[in-house]
């Protein structure tokens, strides 16, 4: 067995200690990109991307306290809260998506948790993705085992819950709900035979200490989150962005780096902040192990590259998307 087939069969590791992730964001960066991008060789073609859309289908008026998040209620942003988008009007988003080539399609509901009531509709959604031949993903909030076994009934594939940051730091960023409700979710979701879709977001005045922990602390649940979304901070009149100053992109890329040595059969997302980024910044997270973006003009409430300066940006590195599931 060669050595990239030998390491498809390897079971990730689980029981990374702080101190060896603190030793990987400390190499020099010519050898972590190395290590990181021979990492991701063995798991993946390096020139596949896969593309998934987010929209956002019930908007603001969340009673959580995310800082960082334009959502909250606590943050006076001015967005105007909606209601729950009509089924109808999220499955033309979703043909859409499909035609721009997104291969997964995720749906965001602005809740601390959903109600009952509320997951008919959320399961009609997902039951419509996944007739058009697309992988699903919703983020709702916190999760009872019972509505997660739901969700998973109606044909839901993936279930986006992050933790954001480290348990060290955590409280500087969101107090209406502690890291052990996030970790429940995330055991819920789990036991439902739902993939996790779990990462963070970096920028926000924590220390490099504070990233270790959250790569940390993704790396060493039971089985690693299927997909990571690592986001960079954004979202204007937030108290995160008025508190905190910008993070090198470096500092960034060594994330995903570290990020994709930890977690290696993991699709690794560049999430939010992209649209920030430069063609470099993205080439260096794509060369560290990224293979995984958002497509599409906003990420929720947040800008996002048009997905033609994707395209060209994709044609410029010689990346290519992933296939739809149904096509591979
Ligand atoms: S991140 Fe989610 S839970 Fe937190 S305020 Fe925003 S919408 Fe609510």
């Amino acid at each position: 067995m060669n050595a990239p087939a030998r390491a498809l069969h390897d079971t990730p590791r689980s029981d990374w200690t702080h101190a060896e992730i603190a030793a990987l964001f400390a190499l020099p960066f010519p050898e972590l990109m190395f290590r990181a991008a021979t990492v991701h060789r063995a798991h993946f073609d390096p020139t596949q991307v896969q593309i998934s859309t987010l929209i956002s289908i019930k908007t603001g008026g969340c009673p959580e306290d995310c800082s960082y998040c334009t959502q909250s209620v606590s943050n006076p942003t001015g967005l105007k809260a909606t209601k729950l988008m009509q089924v109808e009007q999220v499955l033309a988003e979703a043909r859409a998506a499909r035609e721009a080539g997104a291969s997964r399609f995720c749906m965001g509901a602005a809740w601390r948790n959903p109600k009952d009531k509320d997951l008919d509709a959320v399961c009609a959604m997902v039951e419509g993705v996944k007739a058009l031949g697309m992988e699903s993903c919703v983020t709702l909030g916190m999760l009872t085992g019972p509505q997660a076994v739901r969700l998973k009934q109606a044909g839901l594939d993936y279930y986006n819950h992050n933790l954001d940051t480290s348990p060290e730091y955590y409280r500087h960023v969101i107090t209406t709900r502690s890291y052990q409700d996030r970790l429940d979710t995330l055991e819920h979701v789990r036991e439902a035979g739902i993939a996790v879709c779990c990462g963070g977001i970096v920028g926000m005045g924590e220390s490099e200490q504070d990233r270790i922990g959250l790569i940390h602390a993704l790396a060493t649940l039971p089985v690693h989150p299927e997909s990571v979304p690592i986001n960079a901070l954004v979202g204007e009149d937030t108290r995160a962005v008025e508190s905190s100053e910008k993070l090198d992109p470096l500092d960034f890329v060594r994330t995903i780096a570290v990020a994709r040595i930890a977690m290696p059969k993991s699709m690794v997302r560049l999430s939010a902040g992209r649209q920030e980024m430069s063609e470099e910044t993205q080439a260096l997270c794509f060369l560290a192990g990224a293979n995984s973006i958002f497509y599409g003009p906003k990420l929720l409430t947040t800008p996002n590259p048009l997905a033609d300066s994707d395209r060209l940006l994709f044609r410029k590195l010689g990346l290519t998307p992933m296939a739809l599931p149904c096509e591979s």
